[in-house]
């Protein structure tokens, strides 16, 4: 992607996906609170708006037609149905923090993550699984957002969307959020110091040695 070429360190992508309840949204927001290098990408959503869900910083509530718009004009870099409403990441929201020198976190579903890493093969990918089944329901329950119908689809969609663990760079079993969101930090941490993102050696390693 010709966003990152001109940083010292290439921006990563840094995908989170998992069904929803296994916990992601707290490890993703504990991350971004444990580290100024990285920010959320937020994407544009048809869904409705949830109570407690603020415009602009949980998503861009749009509707149907207004996405289509957006898509024909080419403003996403992957979109897809999840749950019968349209979700996509913004091509502007990603290049924007790039510029910005910042990683993206990018809380996508599977689908997102096969499009995505058809742009930028580079992309890390990390896939979080809930500790058992009986223990998803608990959480979806738990949160109380979602009507009785959303949680059984939700329960349906789970085990689909957990077969696609295997196309993940990391996959890691939510059994403790603190430690996974920990493990989390620790992949991020070691995906920056990979040799080929980091373009500045190149002139540290001719001054080093001459
Ligand atoms: P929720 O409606 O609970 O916020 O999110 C439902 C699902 O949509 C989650 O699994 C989330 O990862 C996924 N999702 C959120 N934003 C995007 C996006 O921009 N693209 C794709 N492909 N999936 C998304």
């Amino acid at each position: 992607m010709e966003i990152a070429s001109a940083f010292k360190r290439r921006g990563l992508l840094f995908v989170l996906s998992s069904p929803s309840g296994a916990g992601k949204s707290t490890i993703a927001r504990m991350l971004l609170e444990n580290d100024d290098g990285i920010a959320m990408s937020v994407s544009a959503t048809t869904r409705p708006i949830r109570p407690g869900e603020v415009d602009g910083r949980d998503y861009h509530f749009v509707s149907d037609a207004r996405f289509e718009e957006m898509v024909a004009a080419g403003e996403f870099l992957e979109w897809a149905f999840v749950f019968g409403h349209r979700y996509g990441t913004l091509r502007s929201e990603v290049v924007k923090t790039i510029e910005g020198g910042r990683d993206v976190l990018l809380d996508i579903d599977w689908q997102g993550t096969q499009q995505l890493k058809q742009v930028d093969p580079d992309i890390v990918r990390v896939f979080i699984l809930p500790p058992s089944m009986p223990e998803l329901e608990r959480r979806l329950r738990f949160r109380g957002t979602d009507s009785e119908e959303v949680i059984r689809r939700r329960m349906d969609r789970a085990a689909a969307e957990i077969s696609h663990w295997a196309e993940y760079d990391y996959v890691l079993i939510n059994n403790n959020a603190d430690k996974c969101r920990e493990l989390v930090h620790n992949i991020l941490k070691a995906e920056r110091l990979k040799a080929g993102r980091r373009v500045f050696l190149h002139d540290f390693v001719r001054q080093l040695i001459g």
